[in-house]
This record gives C-alpha cells, sequence and structure tokens, in this order.
C-alpha cells in the first residue's frame, strides 16, 4: 500500500471517530442543559432522563466501531493496515473503502458471521 493510500484511509477513519465523537458531545451538552430546566415531576424527570441517554449515548456498535478505529490508526503507524488479521493475505481495496476499519478479508469475514473463525 502507498503512503497515499494509507493516508487516505487515515483522513476516512479519523473522519469515521470525529462523526461519532461528535454525538457524544451533544449528549453531554444535552445533560448540562436539563440541569437549568427547574423542577419537574420525579417520574417525568427520570423517564425523559432515560429517552435522552438512550437517543444521545453511543450505541454499542458505535463504540464497537471507535475501537476498530483506533486500533485501525495503531496499525497504519505500524505498517499492518489493510491485512487480514486471521489469514494475513491483504484486504480488498473495495472492503477498505467501504470499512476501512475492517481487520478481516472478505473471505474471513464470511468465516468469522458463521462462526467458524
Ligand atoms: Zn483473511
Amino acid at each position: 500500500m502507498t503512503p497515499e493510500e494509507l493516508e487516505f484511509y487515515k483522513q476516512k477513519l479519523m473522519k469515521k471517530r470525529e462523526e461519532i465523537l461528535s454525538r457524544l458531545e451533544k449528549h453531554s451538552s444535552a445533560q448540562n442543559q436539563e440541569k437549568d430546566e427547574g423542577q419537574e415531576d420525579m417520574a417525568d424527570r427520570a423517564l425523559q432522563t432515560y429517552q435522552k441517554e438512550y437517543i444521545y449515548y453511543l450505541t454499542d456498535s458505535e463504540q464497537f466501531i471507535l475501537d476498530l478505529i483506533t486500533e485501525s490508526l495503531d496499525r497504519i503507524a505500524s505498517g499492518s493496515f489493510g491485512f487480514c488479521v486471521a489469514c494475513f493475505g491483504a484486504i480488498q481495496k473495495k472492503r477498505l473503502e467501504a470499512v476501512p476499519w475492517a481487520r478481516h478479508c472478505i473471505h474471513c469475514q464470511e468465516l468469522q458471521d458463521q462462526g467458524l473463525l
């Protein structure tokens, strides 16, 4: 993989990470706003808080992707980015363009999805 390609994926990864983190910031600013809203019925308030957290908190898959992005950036730095962690073959470019944080090539991903890896 050329340095230009690595830079391209690095930018993609960082952009995605910012997208996810900006949702986290919305979550914390929503919490700060709540403190200024004055007194409300306790039950209503608990329900509202629950719903807001449900909307603003990172989902499990976002947290998962965030971890994979961090790992991919490490792999770019160490020179192992773009290779499957299972079979060590090169990950298909089309796959990396769609999912730059992919750890597996398409073949190994299919095996993993089937619980065979
Ligand atoms: Zn593989």
